[in-house]
């Protein structure tokens, strides 16, 4: 089989998946060992034919595909791909272009710059700011958190890229119980060290309480400290109050960074945006394209409004580099050299849904997840514990000998294995909670009023 009929069959493959999802599980259905059977076979010495591999490849990986782009997916905050967005992915794949520098891929690096200067208008972010397309929100916080260290270091005296951190004042990092997990992991990348996060308490609607940030400043005021501000943490959707907590910090020369992974959307908005009031004043921003604008991975988004310490950070000269004027390297700004064309997908996603477009998805899906935890929350034997201000919610569900925590992850269990509807539990206050979350495009009234139902039949049932 030729080039051209294997990648029209693909696209029939392709096709064919879309239009399961309707009907097929939303759950894997396959164990472990059963995706060992299928997939692991003796190494080919020779080569197969590609239209046999990927016709086996296909049938074999089906039943460990989970539905994340199933419009009844509410697990974590995962998202789903929007068409101009798959089909722009499919042509980074085919076009091949490393968007390492301008010289390797002109169109990729030009798409860069205007989808960064779309995104910094789109998202309320000063024009000046710099940015970079990287893979995920992980190594968004990775890049700026970088930049955070580079300026934090510099002001000292200290020259982090040349001198390493052997000896440099040692960088703390003030932040909530409800920071993320990654904002973690990029501290430890970047040498700072699990010890350096302290943890501030937060108030009951899981924000920051300013006076203990004041107080954690103003008790060392020389320690180079990076405040990480949330803009819609992964189970409540709060937003930290960013007006104050920046002028606070600022007050005493820390740089605020803010994890805006889905959150910063709600920018989009105008019902929504005052939520994120004086998150413009932050040093630093991070998200996702692959959450809440519903690209497909890899799409991780980072700002910084201090341009030169984002470049001293990461840029990497090179003899083999290709310099010319007046372009954009984009390796000056990621972590990384070779790199996927990630901005094709970003700029077909925003150019299909306009600014009305990405306000009314970012709209919908609030409306949905609202309707989805009061509607769960109503059922007999349920309890809303966190109505969604945006698109994150919590509920859970009862038990007449108390044990409510077992039967909250019964019910998660159960409506998993449903195949109908797919809702994942956390550990929220000490309590046991079902997270409810809509970010995908295809959600559809349909599928909360199934999703629903689904939940009511398992609770009569258990
Ligand atoms: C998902 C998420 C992240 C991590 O983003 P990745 O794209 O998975 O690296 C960080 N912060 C919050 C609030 C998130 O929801």
């Amino acid at each position: 089989m030729n080039e051209t009929s294997l990648l029209r069959r693909t696209t029939d493959h392709a096709l064919a998946f879309i239009d399961s999802l309707a009907h097929r599980p939303v759950c894997a259905t396959a164990a472990p060992a059963e995706l060992r059977a299928a997939l692991d076979r003796p190494f080919p010495e020779t080569g197969l034919a590609p239209e046999q591999v990927i016709d086996e490849l296909v049938r074999d990986v089906s039943t460990g595909l989970l539905g994340t782009p199933s419009g009844r997916f509410f697990g974590w905050v995962i998202g789903g791909t929007l068409p101009a967005a798959i089909a722009a992915d499919w042509l980074t794949s085919t076009w091949d272009q490393n968007a390492a520098i301008y010289a390797c891929s002109p169109a990729a690096a030009i798409i860069e710059e205007i989808a960064g200067r779309w995104l910094k208008q789109l998202l309320g972010i000063p024009s000046s700011a710099s940015f970079a397309l990287v893979t995920g929100c992980q190594m968004a916080h990775t890049t700026a958190l970088a930049a955070a260290r580079h300026h934090l270091l510099a002001d000292r005296g200290w020259d982090v890229e040349r001198r390493g951190l052997a000896g440099a004042p040692a960088i703390r990092i003030l932040t909530t119980a409800a920071r993320h997990e990654t904002l973690i992991r990029a501290a430890r990348l970047l040498g700072i060290g699990d010890a350096a996060i302290c943890l501030l308490p937060c108030d009951d609607a899981e924000r920051m309480q300013l006076p203990y940030l004041e107080d954690a400043l103003r008790e060392c005021p020389n320690v180079p400290t990076i405040v990480c501000l949330q803009a819609g943490d992964l189970h409540a959707g709060a937003f930290d109050p960013f007006a104050e907590a920046c002028a606070i910090a600022h007050a005493n020369a820390a740089w605020v960074h803010i994890d805006g992974a889905f959150g910063l959307w709600v920018a989009t908005s105008p019902r929504l945006r005052s939520l994120l009031a004086g998150a413009e004043r932050a040093d630093s921003w991070a998200t996702d394209g692959h959450k809440w604008l519903n690209l497909p991975y890899d799409s991780g988004l980072a700002f910084v409004s201090h341009p030169p310490a984002h470049r001293a950070a990461l840029s990497q000269p090179a003899s083999y580099r290709i310099e010319i004027d007046d372009v954009r390297d984009q390796a000056d700004w990621t972590p990384e050299w070779s790199r996927r064309a990630r901005g094709f997908a970003l700029y077909a996603a925003l150019r299909s849904l306009g600014r009305a477009g990405i306000a009314e998805l970012v709209e919908r899906c609030c409306a949905q997840a609202h309707r989805l935890v009061t509607g769960i929350g109503a059922l007999p034997g349920a309890e809303v514990v966190v109505t969604p201000q945006i698109n994150q919610g919590l509920v859970r569900f009862l038990a007449d000998d108390g044990d409510h925590d077992g039967r909250t992850d019964t019910v998660i269990e159960r409506i998993q294995a449903s195949g109908i509807a797919w809702f994942g539990g956390a550990t929220w206050h000490d309590k046991r909670v079902m997270r409810v979350s809509v970010s995908n495009w295809r959600t559809n009234d349909n599928d909360v009023d199934r999703a629903i139902e689904s939940v009511r039949m398992i609770l009569v049932e258990i």
